[in-house]
């Protein structure tokens, strides 16, 4: 059985990886008009993995004999205009995911609902790698500065990033 509470905290959830797929699309729209192609597309790439984190959590819900309910999804505000700046965005915001899925997991654990903690479990481990990668570009982007040269490299190993 699924409480009511952690249905609700898990549409939040499904909520929040579709609002996350937003703000990734808009970052990827931003950097591939500022030229960093690159980039946009691992942007790109991260928006369609967000969209899957999102089904992965409705599909739970309906397994678990819950529906699912969509909320509004907000155009989201884009401050930071250096790839540095989106980096960075990027990094704090998956800390804010993983957060987030950790409260979910603490709940369901005061719920004493262990099938909820399992598939939590997966994404527990995917946010490690999410901030790790992010992280990583923000480590990139500091190195390079106002290199040209160096910005366009990375730019081109962003782009290179491998489906999932
Ligand atoms: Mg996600």
């Amino acid at each position: 059985m699924i409480s009511e509470k952690v249905v609700k905290a898990i549409n939040e959830q499904i909520n929040m990886e579709y609002a996350s797929a937003y703000i990734y699309l808009n970052m990827s729209i931003e950097m591939d008009n500022q030229a960093f192609r690159g980039y946009a597309k691992w942007l790109f790439a991260q928006y369609e993995e967000e969209l899957e984190h999102a089904e992965k959590f409705l599909g739970f819900l309906q397994t678990r004999g819950a529906v699912p309910v969509l909320k509004d999804i907000k155009v989201p505000a884009l401050e930071a205009k250096t790839p540095l700046d989106v980096a960075k965005a990027a990094y704090a915001h998956e800390m804010k995911v993983s957060a987030s899925i950790d409260r979910i997991a603490e709940l369901a654990s005061k719920e004493g609902d262990r099938a909820s903690n399992a598939f939590l479990m997966w994404f527990i481990n995917e946010q490690v790698e999410e901030e790790e990668s992010t992280r990583d570009i923000v480590d990139m982007f500091e190195f390079a500065g106002d290199d040209k040269a160096v910005l366009f490299e990375i730019d081109r190993r962003l782009g290179e990033r491998e489906e999932d």
